[in-house]
């Protein structure tokens, strides 16, 4: 099968990921494979391929918004048919037994693996994994549309979870990339009285917000009218982090949704960015049920990604212009055959 791997990390800009032809995976156990049609891009990738993410060994294949068809089951596996069409994410397989696990908090799993960077990842024409860490897509969305869904789209999801907004509060998002402008659109249908700032660099970025419906754009240096309740921070770099907290009202809340970020977080001034309640949380990865839970969500409120597709040869270009910030909603790479 044709497929990407990652032999030496390297910098973006070096086109570290190599194409190549790799045996044909078999299933065994519960695991299924899958025909391959289509995955998305992501900042985590970025990570992966830089190195600020470890593998448990090079190489790998990167990639962890799958979209394809059921193409083979395991001799175990029952929950899917030859032909399904479903999506895996970042979570590839979790213990279902530690203290996480039982919790109901599997991304805190230690001994979970993550699709595309400890377990084989999506910029492949097949790809394996257990069937019950794969997902059903809903009819209204094209391969294209879902693929961004599956991090971008989950993961904005546990972010609008962990803000614990109220309908009426003032809501900050930093970064307006993927994952951004699906959250957009989870708010506008969760909470339609609270007024929404998006903090973003370029005018593109900022037009889509306001398309989507934000009330007040800038730069994160900017100072909105009111003072924020509830920040969300996209960005990959460190320095959102005080940008946001300094803008919180008391008692207000900064989720922090990323892997990792490509540069430090600046200090931080206790009264500036702490005194008066204000929380941090980051988001770390996803469960089994974001998934099932956001996918139907999806469909119902009609959340509609914008989505650039790039052809499979063009990944390595397609992820530094994801780096350089020229993505305008979510990159996905298509891989078999599927709509453009
Ligand atoms: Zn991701
Ligand atoms: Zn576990």
């Amino acid at each position: 099968m044709r497929a990407y791997i990652l032999e030496q990390h390297g910098t973006t800009e070096s086109a570290p990921l190599q194409r190549t032809t790799l045996p044909t995976p078999r299933p065994k156990g519960n695991q299924i494979r899958i025909k391959v049609s289509v995955c998305g891009l992501c900042h985590t990738d970025l990570d992966t391929v830089e190195g600020r993410l470890q593998p448990d060994g090079l190489p790998v294949t990167p990639g962890h918004q799958i979209v394809g068809t059921v193409d083979a089951l395991g001799p175990q596996a029952s929950k899917h048919r030859i032909g399904d069409r479903i999506g895996v994410t970042w979570l590839n397989w979790a213990c279902t037994h530690c203290k996480y696990c039982r919790a109901g908090r599997e991304n805190l799993c230690d001994r979970a693996r993550w699709t595309g960077l400890t377990a084989p990842g999506g910029y492949a024409e097949y790809t394996l994994v257990h069937e019950a860490f794969a997902y059903p897509i809903p009819t209204s969305f094209s391969d294209t549309e879902a693929a961004p869904l599956l991090c971008a789209g989950v993961i904005g999801y546990r972010t609008v979870h962990l803000a614990d907004i109220a309908n009426g509060q003032t809501i900050g998002l930093f970064g307006f990339g993927a994952s951004a402008h699906i959250v957009i659109q989870i708010l506008k249908a969760q909470y339609p009285d609270s007024p929404i700032c998006v903090f973003t660099r370029g005018d593109h970025h900022r037009k889509l917000a306001h398309d989507l419906g934000a009330g007040w754009t800038g730069s994160p240096a900017d100072t909105p009218p009111t003072p924020i309740d509830r920040a969300m921070d996209f960005t990959p770099v460190g320095e959102t982090i005080p940008q946001a907290l300094a803008l919180l009202a008391p008692g207000g809340r900064l989720v922090i949704n990323a892997i990792r970020k490509q540069t430090p977080v600046p200090p931080l001034d206790y009264v500036t960015h702490l005194w008066h309640e204000r929380h941090i949380l980051s988001v770390a990865n996803v469960t089994r049920r974001d998934a099932l839970e956001f996918l139907p969500l999806a469909e119902r409120i009609g959340i509609r990604p914008q989505v650039e597709t790039f052809a499979f040869d063009q990944l390595n270009e397609a992820l530094l212009r994801l780096k350089q910030g020229e993505v305008q909603g979510a990159a996905v790479l298509r891989i078999g055959e599927s709509p453009a």
